[in-house]
This record gives structure tokens, C-alpha cells and sequence, in this order.
């Protein structure tokens, strides 16, 4: 049974962000690629490519956990950080941390973790703890994975090419490519895909902080000059 959420993590979408609306999207003046009718700074990232514009703020409306916000999780992808609190994710001297939602099994038939693609970004190891056990997508099957080199892929996103024309048609939404693919210049990017490199499978158990002690009620310390009570010998 999974447990209930107690933290919406930081990449989470509130129903509150929605998707500008898509007609500001055009064809760039040089033909080559998809715009916005009035680009703004942030719009594209370091290699050029679009990005999907999100209205609201976060904490508006309901948490829809199963949808990362574009924005945030660029940026925790982006800068390594930890996608439930935007904290600095774990790393040790195998790499930073990954949980991927299949069994060791599952992904050594899909050819193993080296050269994963994962558009999740890394957790720091309290917050991979909670992950595990409350995170539906996590607590039925999950592999923690430790890269020492996740490279910068490409992105995920819906995919435009302009018709005969001139109108833009959208070709497939759920598209990875990568940044050295031309046709990237058409993508509508959405989430941010890092390749994981030189990795290793690690028990997550083990890495994790030991639980806290429950606390113990201990007898008040005395105060100055004043003994503490002791029982009457003999009597338990
Ligand atoms: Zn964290």
C-alpha cells in the first residue's frame, strides 16, 4: 500500500500552471525552425530550443504529481539538484543519484543503465527515501542508479514541422531528441533528458541515514542541590 503523500516535490505541476496557448507558436523568420510570434528571454535554452511557456505559480490549485513542471525540472536536471526539495542531490564517489521505475531486472533486459535516458532528475538521499515509499511510481519497483557522468542528451517535448502551407502540425507529442539532432530546431520542449554515463546499481537501503531513535522519556536531571528522588530499596 502505498503511503500517503506528506511533501509535494519541488518538480511537481500545480493545476494551477497551465500551457500558454499554443498560437503564439509560428515558424522562425529564417524558416528554420519553430518561434514564439514574440520571443522572450528565457523562452530557449543554451542550445537554441524552444521551450513550453507555463502560466500561474506554484501552490495554485491541487498538486498533479504524475506532470513535471517544465521549468523546474530544467532546472533541478540542469543543476543536479534534488527534484523533491532543489537541494543539492547525493554524490559520492560513484556519481550522483538516480531512482529509475523498473526492477534490476527489468532494465538489464532493456540493456542495462549505462547510456540510460531519463528525463527524472537526481534526489538528494533523505528525499530518495520518502520517494521510495510514497511515490506511486516508485513503491511497487524501483533501482537506484548512481552515474558519474549524466551528460546533457537533449530534450522531450512535441515535435511541429510547418505543412505545405506554412501551418504548423504538430507531428507527435512525447519526443526525445537529441541536441545533436537538427531536428530539434522543430521540438517544443517540455522536459530536459540527461544520458546517464559510467554507472552503478546501488542498494539504496544501505545509503540511507539510520532512523532516528524514538525518544526516550528520560528521568529529569536534578536541579542544583536538589537529589533526585531515588525508589526505596528493595521495591521494584
Ligand atoms: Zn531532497
Amino acid at each position: 500500500m502505498t503511503a500517503r503523500p506528506t511533501v509535494v516535490p519541488h518538480v511537481t505541476t500545480w493545476s494551477g500552471e497551465k500551457p500558454v496557448r499554443l498560437r503564439e507558436l509560428t515558424v522562425r523568420p529564417d524558416g528554420k525552425g519553430l518561434g514564439y510570434r514574440h520571443e522572450q528571454p528565457g523562452d530557449r535554452d543554451a542550445h537554441g530550443v524552444l521551450w513550453v511557456r507555463l502560466g500561474g505559480e506554484p501552490g495554485t490549485g491541487r498538486p498533479t504529481y504524475r506532470v513535471m513542471h517544465s521549468e523546474r525540472q530544467r532546472r533541478t536536471m540542469l543543476d543536479l539538484r534534488c527534484q523533491i526539495c532543489a537541494g543539492p542531490a547525493s554524490r559520492t564517489a560513484q556519481g550522483w543519484l538516480f531512482l529509475v521505475a523498473h526492477t534490476e531486472q527489468q532494465i538489464a533486459e532493456a540493456g542495462g543503465t549505462e547510456d540510460m535516458l531519463t528525463m527524472q532528475p537526481p534526489l538528494c538521499l533523505p528525499c530518495a527515501d520518502t520517494a521510495v515509499r510514497q511515490c506511486p511510481r516508485l513503491t511497487e519497483q524501483y533501482t537506484a542508479v548512481r552515474s558519474r557522468k549524466p551528460v546533457l542528451y537533449g530534450a522531450w517535448g512535441s515535435l511541429y514541422r510547418p505543412d505545405p502551407h506554412g501551418r504548423l502540425a504538430e507531428l507527435g507529442d512525447g519526443t526525445v531528441l537529441p541536441y545533436s539532432d537538427p531536428a530539434v530546431r522543430w521540438l517544443l520542449a517540455a522536459q530536459l533528458v540527461r544520458e546517464l554515463r559510467r554507472t552503478t546499481v546501488i542498494p539504496l537501503p544501505t545509503e540511507l541515514p539510520p532512523t532516528p531513535p524514538t525518544p526516550v522519556l528520560r528521568q529529569p536531571a536534578a536541579a542544583p542541590g536538589i537529589p533526585v528522588p531515588r525508589r526505596p530499596a528493595g521495591r521494584a
